[in-house]
């Protein structure tokens, strides 16, 4: 399976310098020097923008979340429908950030993931542990009812590995913590979806650099890596999707 490089913009760029960015990333985004699939996730002011701009070159478009509901009177909302109106081919579900600024619980995740699925677009769920569970030896535990809770049956996705202490710190988690996360992740999402261990890509996340991406995406298990801070130029984007 290859790998995915994805760009989590999270709420940064403006018409202008979304557009430029994403042309410098389109560039040098030839699949002569890039082996492994790209998706940006620009803001919702970006995508109809970005579509015509990234589409030509194979690179996949995501948004950063969705409603549960395919339409309805929801003020400030965005559909699934929307966004595959618009081309988008991803959403990213469950990012720690919505969990917790949003308060979303997995129960909610869970049914967004499933609109997601019916407009035909690609989920990329999030999960992670804090750094509290981590200290209290929780870490399996969390993630185990994460995946539980946010997978509905029939899940075909990709699943993002963000320990929310790593995200934005510049502290990536270990290779050999990645590692074992993989590990464990895997066999919990085979055993929830009865399906064989492996067959969901797996991305990390957290605090991923051009320096060390090559280690992390030569880690067992690790399906591409889910990049916030530096996906935010097209150097050290394209820097993580070419490394190794
Ligand atoms: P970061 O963010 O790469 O800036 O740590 C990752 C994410 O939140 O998806």
């Amino acid at each position: 399976m290859r790998q995915m490089i994805m760009g989590n913009w999270k709420m940064h760029g403006l018409r202008g310098s979304g557009e430029r960015l994403a042309r410098e990333i389109a560039k040098g985004a030839d699949p002569a020097c890039v082996s492994r699939d790209l998706v940006i996730a620009p803001p919702f002011t970006l995508l109809s923008s970005l579509a015509p701009l990234l589409s030509p070159h194979g690179i996949g478009l995501a948004a950063q979340d969705c409603h549960e509901d395919p339409d309805g009177a929801h003020t400030g909302d965005i559909a699934a429908p929307m966004l595959a109106d618009l081309g988008v081919s991803h959403v990213i579900l469950g990012h720690s950030e919505r969990r917790q600024n949003h308060h979303e619980s997995s129960a909610l995740i869970c049914r967004k993931v499933e609109a997601a699925q019916k407009s035909g677009l690609i989920p990329v769920l999030c999960v992670g542990e804090t750094e509290a569970d981590k200290a209290a030896d929780r870490v399996e535990d969390v993630l185990g009812r994460q995946i539980e809770e946010s997978l509905p049956r029939g899940f075909s996705g990709i699943v993002a590995y963000e320990p929310v202490w790593a995200i934005g710190t510049g502290q990536a988690a270990t290779e050999q913590d990645i590692s074992d996360r993989m590990a464990f992740l895997h066999a919990a999402i085979a055993r929830h979806l009865e399906t064989d261990d492996k067959a969901t890509r797996i991305l990390y996340g957290g605090s991923v650099k051009p320096e060390d991406a090559a280690s992390i995406l030569a880690v067992p298990g690790v399906g591409g890596v889910l990049v916030g801070g530096a996906s935010l130029t097209a150097e050290s984007f394209l820097g993580i999707a070419r490394a190794g």
